[in-house]
This record gives C-alpha cells, sequence and structure tokens, in this order.
C-alpha cells in the first residue's frame, strides 16, 4: 500500500470487467484508482478464457462492409429474453458497447480483430447473426511487456495460451493450422492469445494509465456514510486494511464456488464450475449488505462438464463444448434416451438438465452420458484418448452397447433402441427428434466440415465409449441490479452512491440468455466501462 488510503475510485476483483473499469475511470480522469484483488495473481477467470467479447454494431462490422442494425440487435435479444432482459439495460449495453471499444482502441493497447464467420449463438432467432462479426478477440500479446506482471497472470488448463481463436476450428471457417514450431516460437517470445491475450492487454493499459494493483487483498466490507459507499476494508496478509474512496465498483465475479449461494440462490444443479477458485460470492455480500436490490439470481452461464485427469493425475473441469457436437456421438440419460439437442450452444443446452420428471420427483436427464463410438474417437478422440491403448479411467469402453450400458448403469434397451433410430435418422442427414444440426450454430461447432455431417454421424463401430457430463457453469451471473450506468440500485430502485457493478458480480444485463461467442466478457467490459467512466465524471463534475 502507498502513503495514503484515500482513493477516488477503487475497483475490486481484477477480470476483464474489473480491468476495464479500472482503465476507463483513470483514463477519464479519476487521479487516484486501485485496484484490489484476492487472490495473489490478477486476470480472475477472464485470464483463463477465449478472450471473445460479443459487442453488437461494432466498428470492426462496418469497416469490414457488413455494419450491424441497432433494432435487430435489440430484436434479437429481446426474442431470447422471456422477460427477463430488461430493456433499459439491453440498449444500455447496445449503446456503450461500440463506444467502448472505439475508447479502448483509441487510447490503450486493448485493440481487436473480429473472429471471422462465428455465428451467434442462436443465429437463427429474428435479429440474429449467421456471418458473425460480432464476436471479437484480441491480437497475440508479448507477456514479456508486463515486466513483473507476466508472471502473475491467472491461466487455464483448457485454452492453449498461444493461440488465436481466429486459429481454431472456430474462427475463420475452421481452415488455419498452426505448426508446432510456429507454437514454439510463440511459446518462447512469450506471445500469448485468448483470454491471456485480453487481460494482458487490459493489464497493461492499466499500469500504463497510474492505476494501483494490489493482489493478496480480499474486500470484505463497503463503508458506508448516510446510505453513500465511502471505503473498503479488506482482509490482507497484513491484517485488515481499510481505504476510503470517493467510488467502489464491485467486479468480483459470481458466487459459483460457494456452495451454499449455490444451493440457496441457483435453478438446479451446478455440479462443476471451471470459474477461478476465489469467486465466492464476497461481491454479492457486500452489496447485500449494503442495501443492494439483487437481480438473476438463479441464472449461470451454463456449460457441460466433463472431469479429467491433469498430468499430476488430479481430476479438473472439462468444458464439453465441440465434444458432443462432434459426429458418431450422442448424448443420452439413465434411460438410455437422447433428451436435447446435443449441439444446441452450451449455454441454452444448461436447460436439459434441468427439468424434473414430476412422476418420480427426480431430474430426469441426470445422471448424463456421452456416448461416442470407434470412429469418433479415430477422428479426434476425447481430450487426451484418440482410441489406442487402453481406455483410461475418466471414461469407459465396451465392445458393445449393450455391455457399455451395464457399465455405466444405463437402461441397455433404451440405448440400443436411441443408436438404433439415430443411425436411422442420420443416414438421411436430418435430426426431426431434436433438429441437430439444422442451426448454423450446430454446424459451426462440429468437425470443421460445416455441413450437416459436420454433426450427424452414425455410432456404429464398436468400442463404444462413454463419459458421464455434468451440469456445469463457466460462473453465475446475479447480483446487484444496475442501471445502465452500473451503478448499483437499493431495494426501491434509488441508486446507492458510490456503490457500481459490473462483470459477473452484477444481475446481468443479458437474463438467462448467452448471445454469442463473448457474451459474457462483451457485458463485463462493457459495464465495467460504464461504472469507470460514471464513477470519473462524478469526481470531475
Ligand atoms: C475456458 C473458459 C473459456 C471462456 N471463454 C469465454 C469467451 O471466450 N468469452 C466470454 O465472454 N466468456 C468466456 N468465458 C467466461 C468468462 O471467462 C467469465 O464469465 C468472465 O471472465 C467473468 O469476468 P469477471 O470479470 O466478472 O470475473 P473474473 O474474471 O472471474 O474475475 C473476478 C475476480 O474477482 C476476484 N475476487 C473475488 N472476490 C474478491 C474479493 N472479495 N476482493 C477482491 N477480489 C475478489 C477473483 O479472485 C477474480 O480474480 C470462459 C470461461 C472459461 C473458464
Amino acid at each position: 500500500m502507498t502513503d495514503t488510503n484515500t482513493f477516488d475510485v477503487v475497483v475490486l476483483g481484477s477480470g476483464a470487467a474489473a480491468l476495464a473499469a479500472a482503465a476507463t475511470a483513470a483514463g477519464h480522469g479519476a487521479a487516484r484508482v486501485g485496484l484490489f484483488e484476492k487472490a495473489d495473481v490478477v486476470g480472475g477467470t477472464s485470464a483463463m478464457s477465449g478472450g471473445m467479447i460479443w459487442i453488437p454494431l461494432n466498428h470492426h462490422m462496418e469497416a469490414a462492409g457488413e455494419p450491424d442494425d441497432r433494432d435487430a440487435v435489440l430484436t434479437y435479444l429481446e426474442s431470447l429474453s422471456h422477460g427477463m432482459i430488461l430493456p433499459e439495460l439491453a440498449e444500455a449495453y447496445v449503446d456503450t458497447g461500440p463506444e467502448m471499444l472505439r475508447w479502448f482502441e483509441d487510447n490503450t493497447p486493448v485493440v481487436f480483430d473480429i473472429v471471422e464467420s462465428f455465428p451467434d449463438y442462436h443465429p437463427e432467432h429474428p435479429g440474429g447473426s449467421t456471418t458473425g462479426g460480432r464476436s471479437l478477440e484480441c491480437p497475440l500479446f508479448d507477456f514479456n511487456e508486463l515486466g513483473e506482471w507476466r508472471d502473475r497472470v491467472s491461466r487455464s488448463r483448457q485454452m492453449p495460451a498461444h493461440v488465436l481463436m481466429n486459429e481454431t476450428s472456430l474462427g475463420r471457417g475452421g481452415t488455419a493450422t498452426i505448426s508446432a514450431d510456429l507454437m514454439a516460437e510463440r511459446a518462447a517470445a512469450n506471445l500469448r492469445g485468448c483470454g491471456q491475450a485480453l487481460v494482458g492487454r487490459l493489464l497493461r493499459a492499466c499500469l500504463d494509465l497510474g492505476v494501483e494493483i494490489h493482489t493478496g487483498h480480499r474486500a470484505v466490507h463497503l463503508e458506508t456514510s448516510a446510505n453513500a459507499v465511502t471505503g473498503v476494508r479488506f482482509d490482507s496478509a497484513d491484517g485488515k486494511v481499510t481505504v476510503n474512496a470517493s467510488a467502489v465498483i464491485l467486479a468480483t465475479g459470481g458466487f459459483e464456488w460457494n456452495r451454499e449461494m449455490v444451493r440457496d440462490f441457483i435453478r438446479g444443479p451446478l455440479e462443476r464450475t471451471v470459474a477461478i477458485e476465489t469467486n465466492t460470492g464476497d461481491g454479492l455480500k457486500m452489496a447485500m449488505r449494503a442495501g443492494a436490490s439483487i437481480g438473476n439470481m438463479q441464472e449461470a452461464w451454463w456449460v457441460p462438464i466433463m472431469d479429467v485427469p491433469d498430468e499430476s493425475g488430479d481430476m479438473f473441469s472439462w468444458l464439453v463444448n465441440r465434444e458432443r457436437v462432434r459426429p458418431h456421438s450422442i448424448m443420452v440419460n439413465r434411460a438410455g434416451r437422447r433428451f436435447a439437442n446435443e449441439a444446441a450452444n452450451y449455454n441454452a443446452f444448461g436447460a436439459a438438465f434441468h427439468e424434473l420428471d414430476p412422476t418420480s420427483f427426480t431430474y430426469k436427464n441426470l445422471p448424463a452420458f456421452l456416448i461416442m463410438d470407434r470412429q469418433y474417437m479415430s477422428k479426434g478422440g476425447i481430450y487426451t484418448y484418440r482410441g489406442e491403448g487402453p481406455t483410461p479411467d475418466w471414461l469407459h469402453s465396451a465392445d458393445t452397447l449393450g455391455e457399455l450400458a451395464e457399465k455405466i448403469g444405463v437402461d441397455a434397451r433404451g440405448l440400443v433402441e436411441s443408436v438404433n433410430r439415430w443411425n436411422a435418422q442420420v443416414a438421411d442427414l436430418d435430426d426431426p427428434d431434436f433438429g441437430r444440426g439444422r442451426s448454423i450454430n450446430d454446424t459451426h461447432w462440429g468437425d470443421g466440415s460445416r455441413t450437416r455431417s459436420a454433426t450427424l454421424g452414425t455410432l456404429e463401430e464398436g468400442p463404444y465409449y462413454a463419459v458421464q457430463v455434468r451440469p456445469g457453469a463457466l460462473g453465475t451471473k446475479g447480483g446487484p441490479r444496475t442501471d445502465g450506468h452500473a451503478r448499483v440500485l437499493d431495494l426501491d430502485g434509488d441508486v446507492i452512491p458510490g456503490l457500481y457493478a459490473a462483470g459477473n458480480v452484477m444481475a446481468s444485463a443479458m437474463g438467462m440468455t448467452y448471445g454469442g461467442a463473448g457474451g459474457t466478457l462483451g457485458p463485463g467490459m462493457v459495464f465495467g466501462y460504464a461504472a469507470g467512466r460514471h464513477a470519473a465524471a462524478v469526481l470531475t463534475d
């Protein structure tokens, strides 16, 4: 800590929402901005992510000759809302996003490219984009530019560090390939992509703008005076520390690692999360104590997850995204029956795990299993297994579907019937049962061929394989309600002076929806920007 404990703006957390808020506040005239992170590293889940941001109406689309349309975007969000997206927040998001993007690109190293031809997650909904343009990512970033901070950024076990999304099969039509030599060169040069590039660049922006960054500071309490927030109390290795601030921006992520909060608020089973383990709902508690109104509490950024071992044998959570979309695979419940379009976007798929059977009063589709055959294994396999050598412990295999069903406790007759039915449908390249392969979303996430066969393929060659797939989340998305400036509102809908929220800690402007690739980091940065801009404006008024 520096000599005095008084800041203009204090930001809590260090993911993309926090870093965007801090850089914006400092860049808009706040003289002293402090960013306080509970963990010993910065970056939160954001640095462990794909790093894409979903910003409709962005100027890159215009430059590419394919400008977006405001009404279309709002229509799209409304079509996904089910009454949970507040129109004023949707409008604030859509209108502030382009400004946020321009400001960062004009004033900081935080620049973006379109992730080419990445369709929205519900591309056929009214206003949805089938051709992409709304999803953006940062170019590779040289981590040496971070100086002493280069080794103090959180890392993912799933996302490759030295790759761009545009170089995976999810970008540029899936044509790009990266040679092992090029990967080695990038690793040696410390050039990083995806969430590392996003956070690296945001962190560089904060350092350039003089933001003071403190790790190992867990915010535990908001100081208030006459209802206004005036500071924060932290637990740190040096004991309790209190700082004063004209504005406090909560950006402490979700409550996904707080089992009690998950039990009390979330709409159905949430068995796994890939978020950083320090996201335990501290910001939510602080906001509630300060009198905030809370919303969207039942929701999360859903994603199917399986358990796999790391190099040392410890199990960790692995996102099951392309794995359940590729051909020669289906997902079944304990009755051995398919229950949803396996290729649907991961957030929407979460709902399928939460279907309760009123007669048996059990979750109908839990446990769920991904079933694959030899063809699947020979065309890429799953996690580290390609069908060669003994089947690893985390995966089940058997020569016949009947034996496989017995091993995993699934109804054998149901499984055999489901596979037969699937094979018959797939012969006609269609899935009348659940519509798999009919959406551009489904074929985009498949095997790269971008036709219906990118996701539709028979299961007919043993051995057969199964892995349990669990209801998981990238993070929760409920918390303090805000206005379009990210100001936290109290129980009467009035602003709590001095308090802002952005990112997964806030009641998401997206309701239960995930609009497209970057649908969580996009709003996180936009409301972080809105908070920083407003907090600085109040100071300089
Ligand atoms: C593998 C993977 C890929 C993903 N890809 C994408 C993608 O491409 N696009 C997208 O939009 N989303 C993606 N996501 C989801 C996205 O990463 C998260 O939704 C997003 O990072 C949340 O950002 P945040 O700033 O709100 O929180 P975080 O980035 O999680 O940051 C919260 C920070 O707050 C800190 N904190 C918590 N409590 C306190 C406290 N009391 N005091 C101080 N600090 C505290 C935490 O330690 C943490 O560092 C992905 C996630 C994963 C895991």
